[in-house]
């Protein structure tokens, strides 16, 4: 058992004042993933600040047309919102796609942007991992990495990251709202979280003593087609392999507008804006998805055991935009899964 302290914060400024006296300091929200890295011996804070009581659950539909959706939503409460079903029903089969019914109830928006890999070497301590302790070495890099990054990954790590919502964010290009020490800022989701690189550690572009405040969602036209498809080794309560958030704007069967992101391939979700803008006026057919599929993987390396990740992707680029194309309806409701 490894002594830390706990504060309750009533304020904003309460909670960003405890976490800036302690630089080992976190953040609780939900707490399905830190209070299990604690358990691991993973996380180890001397201080956790609760922020539960921050009026941060509010969704709220802003004059100009953006969803502004508070960190402390439960994933449950964000997924049945009817303004989410109606106009980002993407958004709403990710999040349905995650975890189980009652860890949606508590895990938080903030919290599932920050959960971390689920590489199996990161949860034990007794191996080496450059993420958890810098400088360490990889245990995944020649070791077992069946679940591992096949984009954007380094000689340092190879991890992937685990949500399934980020997918959706990334596709609908959301902005995260963040307050810290030096003020409010907006982080484009696009920069949000990182590749490893030299840092694997760093896994956001946050800084330490930051709190995220909402996501903001501009408006859309991609309700009419979009698709979420999560390719696992079970049906339910199981992280992707590989998942593809596919949004498309379609005009007499050619594509006006498309978003396309890949999850469980790369330390962040996956996307080109500059590929998915030239396939922009193209025929909304298999010919053009399998060609921007084979763009979008054209990086692609695996590491032994993930070698199948490639071929996967590519035919769930495929297979989710061809979804995408023929408006098929989604799965909204957990009932509906099992
Ligand atoms: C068995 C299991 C299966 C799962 N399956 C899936 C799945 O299939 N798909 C999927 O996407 N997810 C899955 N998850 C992960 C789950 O979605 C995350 O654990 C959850 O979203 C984290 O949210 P939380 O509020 O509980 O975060 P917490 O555990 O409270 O926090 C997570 C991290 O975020 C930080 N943090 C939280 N909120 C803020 C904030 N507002 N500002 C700054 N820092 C903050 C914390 O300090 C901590 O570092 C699964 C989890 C479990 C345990
Ligand atoms: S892939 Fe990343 S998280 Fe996994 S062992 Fe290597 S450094 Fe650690």
């Amino acid at each position: 058992m490894r002594p830390f302290s706990y504060t309750r914060a009533e304020t904003l400024g309460d909670a960003m004042a405890a976490l800036a006296a302690d630089p080992t300091a976190r953040v609780l929200a939900g707490g399905t993933n830190l209070i299990d890295l604690m358990k691991y011996d993973v996380e180890r804070p001397a201080a956790i600040v609760d922020i539960n009581r921050l009026p941060l659950k509010e969704i709220e539909e802003l004059p100009d047309g953006t969803l502004r959706i508070g960190a402390l939503v439960s994933n449950a409460t964000l997924a049945y919102h009817p303004a989410v079903t109606e106009r980002y029903p993407l958004l709403a089969s990710a999040i349905l796609a995650g975890a189980s019914p009652q860890l949606r109830n508590a895990a938080t928006t903030g919290g599932n942007l920050l959960q971390r890999t689920r590489c199996y070497y990161f949860y034990d301590p007794s191996t080496p991992c450059n993420k958890r302790e810098p400088g360490s070495g990889c245990g995944a890099i020649g070791g077992v990495n069946r679940i591992h990054a096949i984009l954007g990954a380094s000689e340092h790590c190879i991890a992937t990251h685990p949500s399934d919502m980020c997918v959706a964010l990334a596709a609908l290009a959301a902005v995260v709202e963040v307050e810290g020490p030096e003020g409010r800022r907006d982080i484009p989701f696009a920069d949000f979280h990182r590749l490893p690189g030299d840092h694997p550690e760093r896994d956001n572009t946050m800084r330490h003593g930051e709190i995220i405040i909402a996501i903001r969602l501009e408006g859309n036209h991609f309700a009419a087609h979009h698709s979420y498809l999560k390719l696992r080794d079970r049906l339910s309560y199981a992280f992707a392999l590989v998942s593809v958030a596919a949004a498309l704007d379609v005009k007499d069967g050619m594509i006006v507008d498309m978003r396309v992101a890949l999850g469980g391939v790369a330390h962040k979700p996956w996307r080109d804006s500059l590929a998915e803008a030239e396939f922009a006026g193209q025929p909304a057919t298999e010919e053009t998805f399998a060609a921007l599929a084979d763009r979008l993987l054209a990086g692609a390396e695996g590491e032994g055991d993930n070698d199948f990740k490639i071929p996967m992707a590519r035919k769930a680029i495929v297979r989710a935009l061809k979804k995408a194309a023929a408006g098929t309806p989604q799965v909204q409701s957990d009932k509906q899964i099992r």
